[in-house]
Protein backbone atom coordinates (compact mmCIF):
# COMPACT_ATOMS: atom_id res chain seq x y z
CA UNK A 1 0.00 0.00 0.00
CA UNK A 2 1.41 3.29 -1.04
CA UNK A 3 1.76 6.80 1.19
CA UNK A 4 -0.48 8.29 -1.81
CA UNK A 5 -3.35 5.64 -1.22
CA UNK A 6 -3.27 5.80 2.68
CA UNK A 7 -3.28 10.02 1.88
CA UNK A 8 -6.56 9.85 -0.40
CA UNK A 9 -7.73 6.88 1.81
CA UNK A 10 -7.41 8.98 5.48
CA UNK A 11 -9.32 12.01 3.72
CA UNK A 12 -12.06 9.60 3.00
CA UNK A 13 -12.50 8.44 6.86
CA UNK A 14 -11.73 12.13 7.55
CA UNK A 15 -15.41 13.11 5.72
CA UNK A 16 -16.65 9.60 7.55
CA UNK A 17 -15.60 10.59 10.90
CA UNK A 18 -17.18 14.29 10.75
CA UNK A 19 -20.74 12.64 9.55
CA UNK A 20 -20.55 10.12 12.62
CA UNK A 21 -19.30 13.28 15.09
CA UNK A 22 -21.92 15.32 14.27
CA UNK A 23 -24.92 12.15 13.85
CA UNK A 24 -25.44 12.83 10.17
CA UNK A 25 -26.65 8.60 9.93
CA UNK A 26 -28.78 8.53 6.66
CA UNK A 27 -28.37 9.15 3.32
CA UNK A 28 -28.62 11.49 1.42
CA UNK A 29 -26.18 14.11 3.30
CA UNK A 30 -26.52 17.69 2.57
CA UNK A 31 -23.47 19.40 1.94
CA UNK A 32 -25.76 22.74 2.10
CA UNK A 33 -26.98 22.26 5.39
CA UNK A 34 -23.54 21.25 6.73
CA UNK A 35 -22.18 24.16 5.73
CA UNK A 36 -24.40 26.18 6.67
CA UNK A 37 -23.65 24.57 10.29
CA UNK A 38 -20.33 25.69 10.03
CA UNK A 39 -21.31 29.05 9.42
CA UNK A 40 -20.09 29.12 5.92
CA UNK A 41 -21.91 31.26 2.97
CA UNK A 42 -22.77 29.50 -0.44
CA UNK A 43 -22.87 31.38 -3.33
CA UNK A 44 -23.18 30.75 -7.47
CA UNK A 45 -20.88 32.64 -8.97
CA UNK A 46 -19.66 32.40 -12.56
CA UNK A 47 -16.08 30.58 -12.26
CA UNK A 48 -12.71 32.71 -13.21
CA UNK A 49 -11.06 29.84 -15.36
CA UNK A 50 -12.80 27.57 -17.51
CA UNK A 51 -13.72 23.96 -16.12
CA UNK A 52 -13.41 25.53 -12.62
CA UNK A 53 -16.15 23.72 -10.49
CA UNK A 54 -15.75 25.98 -7.45
CA UNK A 55 -13.98 28.25 -5.20
CA UNK A 56 -13.17 28.49 -1.53
CA UNK A 57 -12.67 32.16 -0.08
CA UNK A 58 -11.76 33.66 2.62
CA UNK A 59 -13.25 37.13 3.81
CA UNK A 60 -11.67 38.71 6.69
CA UNK A 61 -12.64 35.69 9.69
CA UNK A 62 -14.98 34.29 7.44
CA UNK A 63 -15.26 31.33 4.63
CA UNK A 64 -17.38 30.97 2.12
CA UNK A 65 -18.08 28.43 -1.19
CA UNK A 66 -18.86 29.33 -4.38
CA UNK A 67 -19.59 26.96 -7.16
CA UNK A 68 -19.58 27.86 -10.89
CA UNK A 69 -22.92 28.63 -12.34
CA UNK A 70 -22.44 26.36 -15.40
CA UNK A 71 -23.00 23.43 -12.87
CA UNK A 72 -26.55 22.46 -13.74
CA UNK A 73 -26.29 18.59 -12.22
CA UNK A 74 -27.54 18.67 -8.84
CA UNK A 75 -24.70 16.03 -8.31
CA UNK A 76 -22.02 17.69 -8.99
CA UNK A 77 -23.03 20.79 -8.31
CA UNK A 78 -23.05 18.74 -4.48
CA UNK A 79 -19.72 16.99 -5.09
CA UNK A 80 -18.05 20.70 -5.68
CA UNK A 81 -19.83 22.41 -2.79
CA UNK A 82 -18.49 19.02 -0.60
CA UNK A 83 -14.55 19.17 -2.16
CA UNK A 84 -15.07 23.15 -1.10
CA UNK A 85 -15.93 21.39 2.49
CA UNK A 86 -13.10 19.09 2.16
CA UNK A 87 -10.65 22.39 1.70
CA UNK A 88 -11.95 23.42 4.64
CA UNK A 89 -12.04 20.57 6.82
CA UNK A 90 -9.06 18.58 5.82
CA UNK A 91 -5.73 19.32 8.10
CA UNK A 92 -3.17 21.68 6.17
CA UNK A 93 -5.85 22.56 3.17
CA UNK A 94 -6.67 26.34 3.84
CA UNK A 95 -2.37 27.05 4.35
CA UNK A 96 -1.73 25.05 1.50
CA UNK A 97 -4.74 25.79 -1.37
CA UNK A 98 -5.46 29.45 -0.54
CA UNK A 99 -3.37 32.34 -2.47
CA UNK A 100 -2.54 35.63 -1.50
CA UNK A 101 -6.23 36.76 -1.88
CA UNK A 102 -7.70 34.49 0.20
CA UNK A 103 -9.12 32.64 -2.67
CA UNK A 104 -8.82 28.82 -4.29
CA UNK A 105 -10.59 27.39 -7.79
CA UNK A 106 -11.00 24.14 -7.74
CA UNK A 107 -11.10 21.25 -10.36
CA UNK A 108 -13.50 18.93 -8.61
CA UNK A 109 -14.32 15.55 -9.82
CA UNK A 110 -10.91 13.63 -10.50
CA UNK A 111 -10.05 15.87 -13.05
CA UNK A 112 -7.02 17.33 -11.80
CA UNK A 113 -3.42 15.26 -10.54
CA UNK A 114 -2.75 17.85 -7.77
CA UNK A 115 -2.70 16.21 -4.49
CA UNK A 116 -4.90 18.70 -2.48
CA UNK A 117 -7.68 18.42 -5.57
CA UNK A 118 -7.07 14.86 -5.12
CA UNK A 119 -8.00 14.82 -1.53
CA UNK A 120 -10.55 16.84 -1.88
CA UNK A 121 -12.21 15.18 -4.19
CA UNK A 122 -11.75 12.24 -2.20
CA UNK A 123 -13.30 13.82 0.80
CA UNK A 124 -16.56 14.75 -1.34
CA UNK A 125 -16.61 11.03 -1.77
CA UNK A 126 -16.75 9.99 1.77
CA UNK A 127 -18.54 12.72 2.79
CA UNK A 128 -21.53 12.13 0.23
CA UNK A 129 -21.12 8.23 0.23
CA UNK A 130 -20.09 7.50 3.60
CA UNK A 131 -18.32 3.38 3.62
CA UNK A 132 -20.77 2.10 6.38
CA UNK A 133 -24.25 3.18 4.54
CA UNK A 134 -22.65 2.83 0.92
CA UNK A 135 -21.60 -0.74 1.43
CA UNK A 136 -25.18 -1.78 2.72
CA UNK A 137 -27.10 0.27 0.16
CA UNK A 138 -24.77 -1.52 -2.47
CA UNK A 139 -25.80 -5.00 -1.72
CA UNK A 140 -29.27 -3.91 -1.79
CA UNK A 141 -29.01 -3.57 -5.60
CA UNK A 142 -28.54 -5.91 -8.73
CA UNK A 143 -25.23 -5.86 -10.17
CA UNK A 144 -24.98 -3.44 -12.98
CA UNK A 145 -25.88 -0.16 -14.63
CA UNK A 146 -29.19 -0.65 -12.36
CA UNK A 147 -26.95 -0.72 -9.22
CA UNK A 148 -25.26 2.87 -10.23
CA UNK A 149 -28.27 4.68 -11.04
CA UNK A 150 -30.29 3.61 -7.76
CA UNK A 151 -27.37 4.58 -5.60
CA UNK A 152 -27.07 7.96 -8.22
CA UNK A 153 -30.43 9.01 -6.80
CA UNK A 154 -30.23 7.70 -3.17
CA UNK A 155 -27.19 10.27 -2.83
CA UNK A 156 -27.69 12.04 -5.18
CA UNK A 157 -24.23 11.96 -6.63
CA UNK A 158 -23.40 12.08 -10.53
CA UNK A 159 -22.82 8.73 -12.58
CA UNK A 160 -19.28 9.12 -12.14
CA UNK A 161 -18.71 9.46 -8.90
CA UNK A 162 -21.15 6.93 -8.16
CA UNK A 163 -19.59 4.08 -10.28
CA UNK A 164 -16.21 4.82 -8.86
CA UNK A 165 -17.37 4.40 -5.89
CA UNK A 166 -19.83 1.54 -6.72
CA UNK A 167 -16.75 -0.90 -7.73
CA UNK A 168 -14.80 -0.35 -4.77
CA UNK A 169 -17.53 -1.97 -3.06
CA UNK A 170 -19.00 -4.38 -4.99
CA UNK A 171 -17.88 -8.33 -3.92
CA UNK A 172 -18.46 -9.08 -7.92
CA UNK A 173 -16.44 -8.31 -10.83
CA UNK A 174 -17.58 -5.74 -12.38
CA UNK A 175 -15.87 -2.46 -14.45
CA UNK A 176 -16.53 1.12 -15.50
CA UNK A 177 -15.32 2.99 -17.92
CA UNK A 178 -15.71 6.76 -18.35
CA UNK A 179 -14.94 7.98 -22.23
CA UNK A 180 -15.40 11.06 -24.17
CA UNK A 181 -15.40 10.13 -27.81
CA UNK A 182 -12.95 7.61 -28.37
CA UNK A 183 -10.73 8.04 -25.45
CA UNK A 184 -11.09 6.96 -22.23
CA UNK A 185 -10.90 9.10 -19.13
CA UNK A 186 -10.63 6.66 -16.90
CA UNK A 187 -11.64 3.02 -15.57
CA UNK A 188 -12.24 1.60 -12.18
CA UNK A 189 -12.37 -1.59 -11.42
CA UNK A 190 -14.34 -3.70 -8.28
CA UNK A 191 -11.10 -6.01 -6.64
CA UNK A 192 -12.44 -9.24 -7.90
CA UNK A 193 -12.09 -7.75 -11.39
CA UNK A 194 -8.85 -6.57 -10.34
CA UNK A 195 -8.05 -10.04 -9.74
CA UNK A 196 -8.68 -11.74 -13.08
CA UNK A 197 -5.24 -12.89 -14.55
CA UNK A 198 -3.14 -10.50 -16.99
CA UNK A 199 -5.35 -7.90 -17.33
CA UNK A 200 -4.43 -5.19 -19.66
CA UNK A 201 -5.08 -1.86 -17.49
CA UNK A 202 -6.92 0.82 -19.37
CA UNK A 203 -5.29 4.23 -18.94
CA UNK A 204 -6.42 7.78 -19.42
CA UNK A 205 -6.21 8.59 -23.31
CA UNK A 206 -6.21 4.66 -24.03
CA UNK A 207 -8.61 4.29 -27.10
CA UNK A 208 -11.69 3.47 -26.79
CA UNK A 209 -12.07 -0.19 -28.40
CA UNK A 210 -12.89 -0.55 -31.82
CA UNK A 211 -15.18 -3.65 -31.58
CA UNK A 212 -16.99 -2.39 -28.36
CA UNK A 213 -20.45 -1.26 -28.23
CA UNK A 214 -19.29 2.16 -26.72
CA UNK A 215 -17.01 3.17 -29.57
CA UNK A 216 -20.26 3.22 -32.14
CA UNK A 217 -22.46 4.54 -28.93
CA UNK A 218 -19.65 7.74 -29.08
CA UNK A 219 -19.81 7.89 -32.95
CA UNK A 220 -23.19 9.22 -32.56
CA UNK A 221 -22.44 13.06 -30.30
CA UNK A 222 -26.63 13.08 -30.29
CA UNK A 223 -27.40 9.40 -28.16
CA UNK A 224 -24.11 11.15 -25.59
CA UNK A 225 -26.16 14.33 -25.38
CA UNK A 226 -29.77 12.96 -24.80
CA UNK A 227 -28.53 10.46 -22.40
CA UNK A 228 -29.09 7.27 -24.70
CA UNK A 229 -28.44 3.96 -23.52
CA UNK A 230 -27.57 0.53 -25.03
CA UNK A 231 -26.81 -2.85 -24.29
CA UNK A 232 -24.76 -5.55 -25.57
CA UNK A 233 -22.23 -8.71 -25.22
CA UNK A 234 -18.13 -8.00 -25.80
CA UNK A 235 -16.08 -9.22 -24.51
CA UNK A 236 -13.05 -9.17 -21.67
CA UNK A 237 -10.34 -9.69 -24.07
CA UNK A 238 -12.01 -6.91 -26.33
CA UNK A 239 -11.79 -4.67 -23.44
CA UNK A 240 -8.52 -5.80 -21.75
CA UNK A 241 -6.63 -7.32 -24.40
CA UNK A 242 -5.99 -10.34 -22.07
CA UNK A 243 -7.59 -12.05 -19.03
CA UNK A 244 -9.92 -14.86 -19.31
CA UNK A 245 -11.92 -15.85 -22.56
CA UNK A 246 -14.87 -14.52 -21.17
CA UNK A 247 -18.32 -12.68 -22.80
CA UNK A 248 -18.94 -9.04 -20.83
CA UNK A 249 -21.95 -7.84 -20.80
CA UNK A 250 -21.19 -4.22 -21.98
CA UNK A 251 -23.86 -1.27 -20.74
CA UNK A 252 -23.65 2.02 -21.96
CA UNK A 253 -25.39 5.24 -21.14
CA UNK A 254 -24.65 8.82 -22.36
CA UNK A 255 -23.63 11.45 -19.66
CA UNK A 256 -26.03 14.22 -21.13
CA UNK A 257 -24.27 17.82 -21.27
CA UNK A 258 -21.21 16.03 -19.82
CA UNK A 259 -20.00 14.77 -23.50
CA UNK A 260 -18.91 11.95 -21.72
CA UNK A 261 -20.18 7.90 -21.34
CA UNK A 262 -20.58 5.70 -19.52
CA UNK A 263 -19.87 1.98 -19.52
CA UNK A 264 -20.12 -0.89 -17.35
CA UNK A 265 -18.85 -4.18 -17.92
CA UNK A 266 -19.93 -7.04 -16.29
CA UNK A 267 -18.06 -10.63 -17.16
CA UNK A 268 -20.52 -13.68 -17.56
CA UNK A 269 -18.76 -16.19 -15.41
CA UNK A 270 -18.79 -19.76 -16.98
CA UNK A 271 -20.43 -21.88 -14.47
CA UNK A 272 -18.11 -24.50 -12.74
CA UNK A 273 -20.00 -27.49 -13.32
CA UNK A 274 -20.71 -26.57 -17.12
CA UNK A 275 -16.50 -25.99 -17.67
CA UNK A 276 -16.23 -29.28 -15.54
CA UNK A 277 -18.89 -30.96 -17.54
CA UNK A 278 -17.10 -29.71 -20.87
CA UNK A 279 -14.17 -31.18 -20.00
CA UNK A 280 -15.17 -34.35 -18.87
CA UNK A 281 -17.22 -34.77 -21.70
CA UNK A 282 -14.17 -33.80 -24.44
CA UNK A 283 -11.87 -36.28 -22.42
CA UNK A 284 -14.50 -39.23 -22.75
CA UNK A 285 -14.49 -38.37 -26.48
CA UNK A 286 -11.28 -38.50 -26.76
CA UNK A 287 -10.37 -41.28 -24.63
CA UNK A 288 -12.93 -42.94 -26.92
CA UNK A 289 -11.27 -41.86 -30.80
CA UNK A 290 -8.07 -43.27 -28.93
CA UNK A 291 -9.19 -46.50 -28.21
CA UNK A 292 -9.04 -49.25 -30.25
CA UNK A 293 -12.20 -50.83 -31.52
CA UNK A 294 -12.14 -54.58 -31.95
CA UNK A 295 -14.33 -56.57 -33.87
CA UNK A 296 -15.09 -60.05 -33.99
ZN1 LIG B 1 -10.04 22.46 -4.77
Amino acid sequence: MSNAFDRYENATRCAERFLSDHNLTSLPVDPVIIAKDLGIEIHAKPAKSEGASGMLLRVGEAYAIAYATHIESPGFRRFSISHELGHYLLPGHIEAVLDATGIHESLAGFRSDNVYEKEADSFAAGLLMPSKLFSVAVMNTEPGLEAIEELSSLCITSFPATAIRYVKFADYPVAVVVSTGQSIDFCAMSDAFKALRELEWLKKAHPVPRSSHTYTFNQNKKKVLEADRIEGISSIHTWFGAGPAWELIEEVIGLGAYGKTLTVLRPIIPEQDEVDEEEQEFERDLIESWTPRFHK
